[in-house]
């Protein structure tokens, strides 16, 4: 037995405003507050050239937004809270005192709260649907609470008596059966009172979103104009209660192609009144920021609106902190994870966000974070949490919501699906994270520094040595990549094992930059022939036909493949028109042991001399008889212990010489492997 040393290791990264106020997110001083306490920072002056700001104690690196305006919205939608502080959360400001969580959001550079608004979330007994439970009273609560921290409110209608999105639009309950002209005055009602109601609490309005991700629906309505007679009959009512106030209306999905052109369209053709034309942008569901920017700045030059991002959110761990999974996480499929879970990627993503709102995208009055203060109600354990969220409505659904929305929220019910995308941990206290909203006007300049490695993914021969790289990509706090030093935790014996484990893939963990390195290490049986199974046609493979045969080439027909699509044919009609080779030659293998395998079926064949051949620097040094019986009978030919030295041609194939009978001999060869032997 030897042990063969190959140099290969394929390595890839793995990726990843007073009482209806002024102008948007008006407030007095949009910026900050000056309470005098660290983790505070002082209002930007209208001068262009500011010196950099400090935060004492904020060790992340923060880019500059240029140009921000002063009035720019930096807004926080914190819909949870109130159902979060009756489950017991207690929010804590820097110093480490518990402090209204509104004011530590107004401090830290947050100018406007947005909430949600659900016209019912109660079953007839009462219990709440969850999600916080969110009515008009809510939001009242929340607006008089903001507006005293120096912020103004977006109040965001679902026309819905739980959460609205594109999978969901379902009508109010107390608006089924009502004739479509009477469900138009029941919006402009519920708009009118509810706002009355939350401007006579003391709410600063400076938005009123109509219809939350109305993609192509809302309050259960499904054709374009009853939508956007709804959404008119909303925007009438917040025209007169809050007349300075913008109408806003809020799409998702900007990365569909052509879709929000479509929505703008509609809105213009029935005659919607709105000033800005809002959309979520989910970084890891909803596309590049440059699409964002473009499907905007289409809007805003096509229809002359302003444009907003209403929802934004990125994770700063992994982790999940309630008991109840999260949207996004480390493993979570179909996601793009462009930035590290960390506070500098959730700091850095937000950062990019508000640079591209800024600076990219025409008329955009702000960028709103979602549910940045929804953390988890408890960290004992999924019981202690359930009995609150099904209490408080602090989860994102409770058990009751199965009367209104039995087929997602009756069945997935339970917490937070967000925790690990907020601004406060699990205790309540604020990350560093938070205070980038006051940060991002000033930058916050801080020595370079590996923030996350990046997980690496290699392939390695099971008989080759197992060599780790002794660097790997680490993403930096200012978002370059870098190489550091990694140590990986294998020992000799762990390598050992992985060898004689046959075909699997091992997680290897290790330790770069101070921070916890990971690889996935996939044992495998590394294939030295190129285009082993033909479905890239004839590249790699040499076939010299000795007897004219009527038909050599490959095929692309699944059914008679031993794998994939695609497989070499061959037929012939005429009696001793069958004989060819079909060879691949393999240069510069690394010295060592080797086994070639190849399979064949076909039939009509007569008398047949099949084998599979092994050829070192031109001579046959090895042979395996094969034999053609019927259709779908594969019979692989296997030659072992072909010995290779170093700077020899070896070269592998099948001949095939067939007498034919009746109709013609015909076959398939498919399948050739070169492995290494141990
Ligand atoms: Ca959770």
């Amino acid at each position: 037995m030897r042990k063969s040393v190959l140099g290969f290791l394929l390595a890839a990264m793995l990726l990843a405003l007073s009482a209806c106020g002024k102008a948007p997110g008006a407030v007095t001083d949009p910026v900050g507050t000056d309470s005098g306490q660290s983790g505070t920072e002082a209002a930007p002056t209208e001068k262009e050239e500011e010196p950099v700001k400090k935060i004492e104690g904020n060790s992340l690196y923060v880019r500059k937004v240029e140009n921000m305006p002063a009035d720019f919205i930096l807004g926080m939608d914190a819909s949870a809270v109130p159902a979060l502080e009756a489950s017991g959360v207690k929010y804590y400001n820097f110093k480490g005192e518990e402090q209204d969580v509104f004011r530590t959001l107004a401090e830290n550079g947050v100018n406007m709260i947005r909430v949600r608004v659900w016209n019912d979330p109660f079953d007839e007994a009462g219990h709440g649907f969850g999600g916080g439970n969110c009515t008009a009273e809510t939001a009242a609560e929340i607006g008089k609470r903001a507006a005293e921290a120096g912020m103004s409110l977006l109040v965001n209608f679902h026309y819905s008596d739980f959460w609205a999105d594109p999978g969901k639009q379902m009508e109010p309950r107390a608006w089924d059966g009502l004739r479509f002209s009477e469900k138009t005055e029941a919006v402009y009602q519920y708009t009118k009172e509810s706002l009355e109601k939350i401007k006579a609490a003391g709410a600063k309005i400076g938005m009123v979103q109509i219809g939350n991700e109305t993609n192509g629906a809302m309050a259960g309505e499904h054709a374009w104009e009853d939508i956007c007679t709804l959404m008119q009959a909303g925007s009438r009512a917040v025209r007169e209660v809050c007349p300075e106030a913008l109408v806003a209306v809020h799409f998702a999905n900007p990365e569909k192609a052509g879709s929000y052109h479509g929505y703008a369209d509609y809105l213009k053709f029935y005659g919607v009144d709105y000033d800005v034309f809002g959309s979520s942008y989910y970084p890891y569901w909803h596309g590049t920021l440059d699409n964002l920017a473009a499907v905007l700045n289409d809007i805003a030059a096509s229809y002359g609106k302003k444009t907003a991002i209403l929802e934004t959110s990125y994770a700063y761990t992994p982790e999940d902190t309630d008991f109840s999974g999260n949207t996004i996480g480390e493993g979570t499929s179909g996601i793009t994870k462009n930035y590290p879970f960390t506070q500098q990627g959730q700091v850095n993503c937000l950062t990019d966000v508000v640079d591209t709102a800024v600076n990219k995208i025409s008329g955009c009055v702000g960028v709103f974070y979602w549910e940045g203060t929804w953390i988890s109600v408890g960290t004992n354990s999924w019981e202690e949490n359930h009995a609150l969220w099904e209490k408080y409505g602090s989860g994102w659904a409770s058990s009751y919501a199965a009367v209104y929305d039995p087929d997602d929220a009756g069945k997935y019910y339970g917490g937070c699906a967000v925790d690990n995308q907020a601004f406060f941990d699990a205790s309540g206290r604020p990350l560093q994270s938070l205070q980038a909203f006051n940060l991002m006007r000033f930058g916050n300049e801080v020595p370079l520094k590996a923030d996350a490695p990046e997980d690496v993914t290699l392939m390695i021969d099971l008989n080759a040595e197992i060599v780790m790289p002794d660097k790997i990509n680490a993403v930096m706090n200012d978002g370059s990549r870098q190489e550091v030093p990694v140590t990986w935790d294998l020992t000799d014996a762990d390598k050992e094992k992985m060898k004689s484990g046959g075909v699997a893939v091992y997680e290897v963990k290790g330790e770069a930059a101070g921070m916890p390195a990971k690889a996935q290490v996939s044992m495998i049986e590394y294939n030295f022939l190129q285009n082993y199974s033909f479905e890239d046609g004839d590249a790699h493979w040499t076939v010299t036909d000795l007897a004219k045969a009527d038909e050599l080439r490959v095929e692309n027909k699944a059914t008679d493949s031993l794998t994939g699509p695609c497989h070499y044919h061959f037929w012939s009609a005429a009696k001793n028109s069958v004989e060819f080779t079909l060879e691949q030659e393999v240069k510069d293998l690394p010295a060592g042991q080797y086994k070639f395998a190849i399979s064949v079926m076909g039939g009509d064949a007569g008398e047949t001399d099949i084998y599979a051949y092994v050829k070192i620097d031109g001579e046959i040094t090895q042979t395996a008889p094969m034999k053609i019986t019927s259709y779908g009978s594969w019979d692989t030919g296997r030659i072992n212990g072909i010995a290779v030295k170093q700077g020899q041609t070896v070269t592998v194939g099948i001949y095939v010489k067939c007498a034919g009978s009746g109709n013609g001999a015909w076959g398939k060869i498919d399948d050739a492997l070169l492995n290494t032997e141990p």
